[in-house]
């Protein structure tokens, strides 16, 4: 159990610093004094609203838990932030050009995120980038902007970038980056078929190499990007098709969630002698795009980790605003209009997946009395928690006594499996033996110091005395990055904060996978296992919140076990007055929708119940009032979510 250090009262302050709130939450999440985490969508500008009273009127409105609660104030309050750190860097550094972003589709293709983005970044003539045709399709349709860029990467066939030329005839800004050597010829030959051109741009892949998770998104065996060779034979090529004068761009994209500045200066440096080579060679340019990679600081610990990142925003905006400008003076060429795709810095914090607890497992309690023909590993172990006993009683415990106990607790358990197994103890006396060990183990947990760092075999056996807490929730749907790339997020209870958490727990998902789980939390810069947890009540819920989820989960998330997407609800401060607005409600899958998916057809599948029924009745093993109430449960299933229901 946590130590409590039961002379100073617990408090709302020790919870945020217990679950880092105060790092990675500021300025959307806070504590109040409910005991309950708040959130402040348009982070100091004003305007909070309590999340347990929000899922409780959403709950009114028949929104259960789980629920992923998107901020949409936060996203335009992100905005805001990413546009104010670039303008003061512009103006710090007395840069000539602009800044001028894109979002990235695929961070978060929902179609109310992207229009929302694209509505509120039209003062700053905000665009879109795609990485794929369906992108492409989303990024035409949303975007009126004459101004705004529409970036295109990604692999392109003629279609795409035909449609990418076409585009540009509607009077939107296509950016066609060539990313792979063959698509040069293509774009030639699209654009003397339609007698036009998009603008072009060129992926660089840089030598510089990124640390961290997506490093090898760079260097000279990337998936992406033109080497030195290629960009010179493209230039040429172009050049001779007389296409040279649409080149505009360049990018480069060293991978994302970069969790050290350092690396991010020497792209900038290589890219930035790129663009000026470009600009020689006889390229128009204009354009210089830093890609994504813009991390998030979600452990809060504001280091290197890889759940962190080593600078801020406004870090971030001076170097490139700084090393661009530093590139281009010394060869007096005119700086570049700077383009960022960030898509993790923009859509992470607006929205928070609330899942509630369904029940705790925990290891048995009781210890078993005494029984008079207990046989020797049964004999062996009780002997053993004797000791443990007795040790409780020196002055100074001797950790290395308890890590012999608990070594004996172990091969005893055994033992009594062993002779299990041989047919020498019976099914009750392994029990007993079972209940023993974990008696041991708890014993010892009890003495264990909380502060001094004790041996692994003891670790372990905190693991495994902690409880778990079966969550309303599938990973591989709503937070798959955990599972696939052990990606952090803060995950913490978002009420009871005023209470101490006396537990130390895991996280076990609905899934019958056993990689289904939440087991890594946060820890200012480290991970820990096992994350402070408040006992169940009966009667009531208790809701923990994953946060900073808003980029990437939703669209990676699959259909494991067949959970589909959760409910979604767009909250929005009100303008006028207090309280909140629900703009949006996008229903989550049911279940015939994931039957439907699988090729299974529900209506077809009723009909079978049926006749099943049918046959039952005629046989009597069933009575009318049976049948109806399973037809009941079986249409009521099909046309609810996949999530159980409190
Ligand atoms: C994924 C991707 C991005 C977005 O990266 P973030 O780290 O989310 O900002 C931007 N550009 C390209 C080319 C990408 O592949």
């Amino acid at each position: 159990m946590p130590q409590g250090g039961t002379e100073h009262p617990w408090s709302i302050a020790r919870s945020g610093d217990l679950y880092g709130l105060n790092r990675w939450g500021e300025p959307y999440f806070s504590i109040n004094s409910r005991g309950h985490v708040v959130v402040q969508p348009r982070g100091d500008r004003g305007g909070s609203i309590d999340l347990m009273e929000l899922l409780s009127g959403l709950e009114e409105r028949d929104l259960s838990s789980p629920l992923l609660v998107r901020f949409d104030d936060i996203l335009d309050d992100r905005l805001e932030r990413l546009h104010a750190a670039f303008e003061r860097a512009i103006s710090h550094y007395d840069y000539s050009g602009c800044y001028q972003g894109v979002f990235p589709i695929k961070c978060n293709q929902q179609r109310h995120v992207v229009e929302h983005l694209v509505e509120s970044g039209r003062r700053w003539n905000f665009g879109l980038e795609a990485g794929s045709k369906a992108e492409l399709l989303i990024a035409l349709s949303l975007t009126q902007n004459p101004h705004a860029l529409l970036i295109c990467n990604g692999y392109k066939d003629h279609r795409y970038i035909e449609t990418a030329i076409l585009a540009r005839k509607l009077g939107h800004q296509p950016v066609v980056v060539i990313e792979q050597a063959d698509e040069v010829p293509r774009i030639i030959k699209a654009s003397k078929v339609l007698g036009a051109s998009p603008f072009l741009g060129l992926r660089a892949r840089l030598s510089s190499r990124s640390t961290g998770r997506w490093g090898s998104s760079v260097g000279e065996r990337a998936k992406f990007g033109l080497n030195l060779t290629e960009v010179l034979k493209t230039v040429e090529a172009l050049k001779a098709a007389g296409l040279l004068d649409e080149l505009r761009l360049l990018h480069f994209h060293i991978g994302s969630q970069i969790n050290d500045i350092a690396v991010l200066k020497d792209a900038l440096q290589e890219a930035g002698q790129i663009y000026v080579e470009l600009t020689r060679l006889g390229a128009p340019m204009g354009l210089l795009d830093v890609g994504g990679g813009l991390g998030v600081d979600y452990d809060g610990s504001r280091t290197a980790s890889s759940a962190s990142t080593n600078y801020s925003l406004q870090n971030y905006a001076n170097d490139v605003v700084a090393t661009v400008k530093e590139c281009c003076m010394p060869h007096n060429i005119p700086v570049p209009t700077l383009v960022s795709e960030s898509g993790r810095a923009i859509a992470s914090h607006f929205s928070v997946l609330v899942f509630n607890v369904l029940g705790c497992g925990q290891p048995p309690e009781q210890e078993p009395a005494p029984q008079p023909d207990e046989p020797l590993p049964v004999r062996n172990l009780r002997e053993t928690l004797f000791q443990i006993r007795q040790v409780k009683d020196q002055p100074e415990v001797d950790i290395s006594l308890l890590q012999e106990a608990w070594n004996d607790a172990v091969k005893f358990r055994d033992d009594a499996l062993a002779a299990f197994r041989l047919g020498y103890i019976r099914l009750d006396q392994r029990a007993m033996a079972e209940q023993l060990s974990w008696a041991c183990a708890q014993a010892i947990n009890a003495l264990l110091p909380g502060s001094k760092p004790i041996h692994e075999d003891l670790r372990g056996l905190q693991r495994a005395l902690a409880c778990t807490y079966y969550a309303n929730l599938s990973v591989f749907r709503s937070a798959p990055d955990t599972w696939a790339i052990d990606q952090l997020f803060p995950v913490m209870p978002i009420h009871r904060l005023d209470e101490q958490p006396t537990e130390l727990g895991q996280f076990a998902d609905l899934t019958c996978d056993s990689d289904g789980k939440l087991d890594q939390f946060i820890d200012a810069g480290k991970t820990k296992s096992l994350l402070e947890l408040h006992p169940l009540r009966d009667g009531e819920p208790y809701r923990i919140g994953i946060f900073l989820a808003g980029a990437y989960q939703e669209v990676m998330g699959n259909l494991h076990n067949l959970f589909g997407s959760t409910n979604a609800v767009h909250v929005r401060l009100n303008p006028i007055g207090s309280g909140y607005v629900l703009d949006h409600v996008v229903h989550g899958d049911t279940n015939a929708d994931v039957l439907q998916v699988m090729e299974h057809d529900p209506d077809l599948m009723l009909e079978r119940f049926r006749q099943a029924t049918e046959q039952a009745i005629q046989s009597k093993a069933l009575g009318i009032a049976d049948a109806r109430r399973l037809m009941d449960h079986l249409k009521t299933s099909l046309r609810q979510t996949t999530y159980l229901q409190e």
